[in-house]
């Protein structure tokens, strides 16, 4: 049922939203959401909706081989790069003013311009040795 999926969709956002500095696994976020009655297919099916949406980021943490997903759709994400570390799979958010000296560089030296939903891809603080 259509109305019944875009509860379920909206309890996934919300969880997410409220998370976002933080990235998840599919068991993670179904053991944080609990009771909520949403089937871990369901979740799966409704996350990979929301990565093909751009609503949310989809990587791999570390060596595992399981996916994790963060909430990146942020009102507050317009207009700044994202950095993605390669470890853990989460992604930051750059200081617009550093994005503004980053592309105005590029622009003026390599006559490029940035899209800011460009992702730069590295190692964060905890996963750098
Ligand atoms: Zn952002
Ligand atoms: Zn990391």
């Amino acid at each position: 049922m259509r109305v019944y999926h875009t509860q379920q969709r909206k309890i996934l956002i919300d969880f997410l939203q409220k998370n976002h500095n933080k990235s998840f696994t599919i068991e993670e976020i179904m053991s944080s959401i609990g009771e909520s009655g949403i089937s871990q297919s369901t979740a799966y099916r409704l996350i990979t909706k929301l990565v093909e949406d751009g609503i949310v980021s989809r990587s791999v943490r570390g060596t595992g081989r399981s996916f994790v997903y963060q909430y990146i759709n942020n009102e507050k994400c317009e207009g700044h790069l994202h950095m993605k570390c390669t470890g853990c799979g989460k992604v930051y958010h750059l200081d617009s003013g550093i994005t503004s000296i980053i592309q105005n560089d590029i622009k003026s030296s390599a006559n490029f311009e940035i899209d800011s939903h460009t992702v730069l891809l590295g190692k964060c603080n905890t996963c750098k040795e």
